[in-house]
């Protein structure tokens, strides 16, 4: 379905519905900055909390770290980013526009045809200065990734987990990067969030490992509601390896302008510790007890950017269908990252019922995200709460007063059933994990 999905759509309804606002707006915006909003940062913050809990919690060979954006300087000399972390830029002698040279067809410029200058290479790590004066002693690089402040703390990390190899480490944070072109929304900006995991193993057994990762994250993004038709693996070419690499792969999504990468795969080989061993004069190498030996561990990395998942998970639940003549606007998110799992809407806005209403989104909310609403008219409310994803509506009528019973309406089926308010919360608590409602189609039948 994705590439019918137009991304102004995607854009509009995020603005709409206080998903993802323009940075900066009342000034005018900046450039490919993006501010998410109250709905949207409940669900940005959902699919951290399902990556985190799938990398992180559900296994006992990964562990946590959260280091600082700003690094020593000598980080990146070792990391090769200083010396590799480059775009050739040309600039238009015409219009003065610049581009990635190997992002653009043909020696002319994209805009005018004019004429492009020789391309230099542009490093796209942003640079600032630490203390109060500005000079070349004192600056600083904003990370481009995070996975430098992971590889600098493998030896703390390993000494104080008391885990044996193989062991993962994984971090989520901002990380910058200097892009000489940005767009389509939040695919691609300058400030984004990484989430990533360093698995360091055996050397010999990499190969199998980056086999296990790429299947595992795949599978990640599958369970959480992506149509696997969206997804594909692709294997880099050897000319395309970045200069760490001895093999990656990328899951592409089928985004509105075409496949294009989510995330990253690779097999890092020992060159990070090798070379951060090299410039900090530091051993960082690991004692295998068992089989008494000492080796530098060989790193898996799956690297994969919040933002762009975001997106890949807005546009593939996105859907207009017509009902019954109307016009609706739903998104099937997976009821894990859906920003608000329950609405609760009196019918209208009565003095008899709202005294009710109060007392259901009181029992519900310190277990779900709950919304309260009861401007409007009850069907604009069911549209609005379809286009943010909520999965359940409970809505309070006159009759509830007399029989304590409340309707929950679900999201993608529009089915309804009648439950005891005494029960509502047992019984959302198992919708959400998937227990079918009625008859009804839920969103896991989307996943053929
Ligand atoms: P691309 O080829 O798209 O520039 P990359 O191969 O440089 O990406 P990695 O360094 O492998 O990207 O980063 C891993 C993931 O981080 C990407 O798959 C993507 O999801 C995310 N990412 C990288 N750069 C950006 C960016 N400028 N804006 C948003 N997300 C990004």
């Amino acid at each position: 379905m994705s590439d019918k999905v137009d991304m102004d759509k995607i854009v509009s309804l995020c603005k709409r519905r206080g998903l993802i606002f323009p940075s900066s707006e009342i000034y005018g915006g900046l450039a490919s900055c993006w501010d998410y909003g109250p709905v949207g940062v409940e669900l940005k913050r959902n699919v951290k909390d399902a990556w985190w809990k799938a990398v992180v919690h559900e296994r006992d060979d990964v562990v946590g770290l959260d280091t600082s954006i700003m690094m020593h300087p000598g980080v990146w000399a070792a990391s090769g980013h200083i010396d590799n972390f480059t775009d050739p830029l040309v600039e238009c002698k015409s219009c003065h526009l610049r581009w990635r040279a190997d992002a653009i067809e043909g020696k002319k410029c994209p805009e005018c045809s004019g004429e492009l200058t020789e391309p230099r290479m542009f490093n796209l790590m942003f640079k600032t200065f630490m203390g109060p004066v500005e000079e070349e002693a004192s600056m600083v690089y904003l990370r481009p990734e995070t996975a430098q402040g992971i590889f600098v703390n493998f030896e703390n990390v390993v000494t104080t987990s008391r885990k044996k190899l193989p062991l993962g480490i994984a971090q989520i944070g901002k990380s910058f990067r200097n892009e000489i072109t940005t767009g389509n929304f939040i695919f691609r900006t300058r400030e984004f969030e990484h989430m990533e995991l360093e698995y360091f193993v055996k050397p010999g057994t990499d190969k199998e490992w980056l086999d296990y990762w790429v299947k595992e994250r795949f599978d990640w993004y599958v369970e959480l509601g992506i149509r696997k038709e969206n997804l594909r693996l692709r294997q880099h070419g050897k000319d395309e390896l970045a200069h760490y690499a001895k093999d990656c792969y990328d899951i592409d999504y089928l985004f509105p302008m075409g496949w294009s990468e989510l995330e990253g795969i690779a097999n890092r080989g020992d060159f990070d510790l090798t070379q951060h061993a090299k410039c900090s004069g530091k051993e960082l190498s690991y004692y295998d007890a068992e089989a008494g030996e000492k080796y530098v561990p060989y790193v898996i990395e799956p690297s994969a950017g919040v933002d762009r998942s975001v997106l890949a998970f807005l546009v593939d639940a996105y859907e207009e269908e017509e009902i019954e003549g109307e016009k609706r606007t739903v998104l099937h998110l997976h009821p894990s990252l859906a920003p608000i799992k329950v609405a609760v809407l009196p019918l209208s806005r009565n003095e008899k019922l709202t005294p009710l209403a109060k007392e259901v989104f009181k029992q519900l909310c310190p277990d779900f995200v709950t919304d309260y609403d009861d401007s409007q008219s009850i069907g604009r409310r069911y549209r609005r709460q379809d286009e943010i994803g909520t999965p359940f509506c409970v809505t309070i009528d006159f009759e509830s007063l007399e029989d304590k019973q409340v309707t929950i309406r679900e999201r993608d089926s529009l089915a309804q059933i009648r439950v005891p308010v005494g029960e509502l919360k047992k019984v959302i608590e198992a919708k959400l994990k998937g227990e079918a409602f009625g008859a009804s189609t839920l969103w896991a039948t989307r996943q053929k």
